[in-house]
């Protein structure tokens, strides 16, 4: 838990949101400002502020956001025609909020890079 991190508020519930999956280790919602018809952030509700700073001790647990990508895509209905996983990182990356997070993005054609 980091204090000032809107993330964490949210794993706190001390921010609503609207959430499509949780476990012990990892939470998913509804982004607030979707690009796309499907547009979910995944996140570890421990605070980890970029892909840049998970550990050893992380692995299985990123892999397991990647396993929970693909069950929430086939929960919205966007499995079979596919999807985006985005992790934007530091200021280039255009991250803003540095509490980990992966958008999972779907639900229309989004082309190539
Ligand atoms: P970043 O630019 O850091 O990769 O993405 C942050 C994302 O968080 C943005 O897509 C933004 O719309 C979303 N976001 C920011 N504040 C909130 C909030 O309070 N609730 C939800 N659900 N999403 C938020
Ligand atoms: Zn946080």
């Amino acid at each position: 838990m980091s204090e000032d991190c809107l993330f964490c508020k949210i794993v706190n519930k001390e921010i609503p949101s609207t959430i499509v999956y949780e476990d012990e280790d990892i939470l998913a919602f509804k982004d607030i400002n979707p690009v796309a018809p499907v547009h979910i952030l995944i996140i570890p509700k421990k605070h980890i502020p970029t892909i840049t700073d998970i550990t050893d001790d992380d692995f299985e647990l990123i892999g397991r956001m990647h396993a929970v990508a693909g069950k929430i895509a086939r929960d919205a209905g966007i499995f079979e025609d596919g999807f985006r996983l985005v992790n934007n990182c530091r200021s280039h990356g255009g991250q803003v909020i540095y509490h980990l997070h992966f958008h999972l993005l779907g639900g229309k054609n989004l082309g190539g890079i």
